[in-house]
């Protein structure tokens, strides 16, 4: 029960204005605690994270003129933490302008998320993983999905490829979607032509000159919730693949036939389906994960290369790290069932033969390279199931640039020097592939 008003309180409220009041009400004995709260913004979506000791009910809708979210969190009192979702609003957040935060009944907790456009929210949980305890999810999708193509586009605006890219991005295949979840919509352009318009021409035969860039799609591990690996000084391999990444992207761009595209390009957490979606979305004519180990004893060392393997893995070590980095999508946190489901079936309907030959070739081209700058974990390419690696028509490998774990590792992956070793390595690998197999630089 609350106390009835005071006079001082009814003061507050007539000229209180736009001040948030919080009514007094006692603490519930069972109330959950808020743990912590963290934000995550980017142009794909803006993901909010309140982590907790139970599991809440949360209620949530949307109201127009001006656009907002409201969440109402049951079984819970405000507090310190959760008032602390105020502060960590960024400016630059493309989705939130603010949040308030009030006790909207005794036991329920409304968030209220001023909003800079309209959203397609997700909100769901999580059961504790990891480090984490029980996690509220709530993710802000733009009501149109963004097109990985036009993104593409966007980063090319002064290319001198950008009008071919432009063609590739009209005559983009309908069998790729645009990753989206439900509630959006598609956006207006690409994913189908007009009837009026000319069908695109055939695709030159495969050793014929290729009439685009070689794309290659860069994918840096982890990101948002899911830091990956964590070294003994708190390096963290979602930031040092990043790094890596950009470093990668730079090096590639500067090369007349090849251009770079980056699956995520900041801290946040892209689930590994879309990843797979994002690269076939694009055409990319290779897939590149990159990553940075991780093991119980401190001395394991070196850099290695994988390639997908449909049935079983190379090894018992090679079976836990495809677990580990598959266990991505547990930590980052995905919403189960709201990345089109369709997407899946088809990736796992296509035969990964052809693929996976190719991605042995591509691999043990850049394991060569790297082992030139850096010890090798293993001298040829292993392989596991890792899921990032499923895209049927894409030669993909994942490289495990060193173990974080490390110390020595460690400390190398922190250095710029070293990352752009790594980085030219790759480069090196990636065009002694290509001009060995001038035939794969385009799919046919
Ligand atoms: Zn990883």
């Amino acid at each position: 029960m609350s106390a009835p008003a005071t006079p001082l309180r009814r003061r507050m409220i007539a000229g209180g204005g736009a001040l948030l009041l919080l009514p007094v009400v006692p603490r519930l004995a069972q109330a959950a605690t808020i743990v912590a709260v963290r934000t995550w913004p980017a142009d794909e979506y803006t993901r909010v994270t309140l982590e907790m000791d139970t599991e809440l009910k949360a209620e949530h809708f949307t109201l127009d003129n001006p656009h907002r979210l409201v969440v109402d969190i049951e079984g819970v009192q405000l507090s310190p933490a959760i008032n602390d979702l105020v502060s960590k609003i960024r400016p630059n957040d493309p989705y939130i302008s603010t949040v308030r935060v009030g006790q909207n009944r005794p036991n329920v907790v409304r968030l209220v998320f001023d909003l800079k456009q309209d959203v397609a929210p997700q909100v769901f949980t999580l059961k504790p993983i990891g480090e984490y305890k029980y996690r509220l999810v709530l993710d802000l999708y733009p009501k149109v999905a963004q097109d990985p193509l036009m993104a593409l586009l966007k980063d090319a605006e002064n290319d001198p490829l950008a009008g071919i890219l432009e063609n590739l991005a009209q005559n983009s295949p309908t069998e790729a979607p645009i990753p989206s979840v439900e509630g959006q919509k598609l956006p207006p352009i690409a994913h189908k032509r007009p009837d009026d318009t000319p069908p695109p021409p055939p695709r030159a035969a495969p050793g014929t000159r290729p009439d685009r860039p070689i794309l290659i799609a860069l994918d840096p591990g982890h990101g948002g919730e899911d830091p990956g690996a964590i070294g003994r000084r708190g390096t963290r391999e979602k930031d040092i693949v990043l790094q890596i990444a950009l470093r990668l992207k730079k090096l590639i761009d500067a090369q007349p036939n090849m251009r770079a595209y980056l699956t995520r390009d900041r801290d946040y957490f892209v689930p590994l389906n879309v990843r797979v979606q994002k690269a076939r979305r694009v055409q990319a004519d290779l897939f590149i994960s990159i990553h940075a180990d991780a093991w119980i004893k401190p001395s394991a060392r070196g850099s290695s290369v994988w390639a997908l393997s449909q049935h079983g893995a190379t090894s018992a070590a090679a079976r836990w790290l495809a677990k580990k980095e598959n266990d991505a999508d547990l930590i980052g946190g995905v919403n189960l069932g709201a990345h089109n489901a369709q997407v899946a079936k088809v990736l796992l309907d296509l035969s990964t033969g052809a693929q996976i030959n190719d991605s042995i070739r591509v691999g043990t081209q850049v394991l060569q390279e790297i082992g030139k700058i850096n010890q090798l974990h293993k001298n040829r390419i292993e392989r596991a199931g890792f899921a990032v690696l499923k895209a049927p028509d894409i030669p993909s490998i994942l490289i495990e640039t060193a173990f974080i774990s490390n110390p020595q590792e460690e400390q190398l992956l922190r250095t710029a020097a070293h990352q752009q070793r790594i980085a030219a390595a790759v480069l090196n690998g990636i065009q002694d592939y290509f001009s060995a197999h001038p035939a794969l630089a385009r799919r046919d």
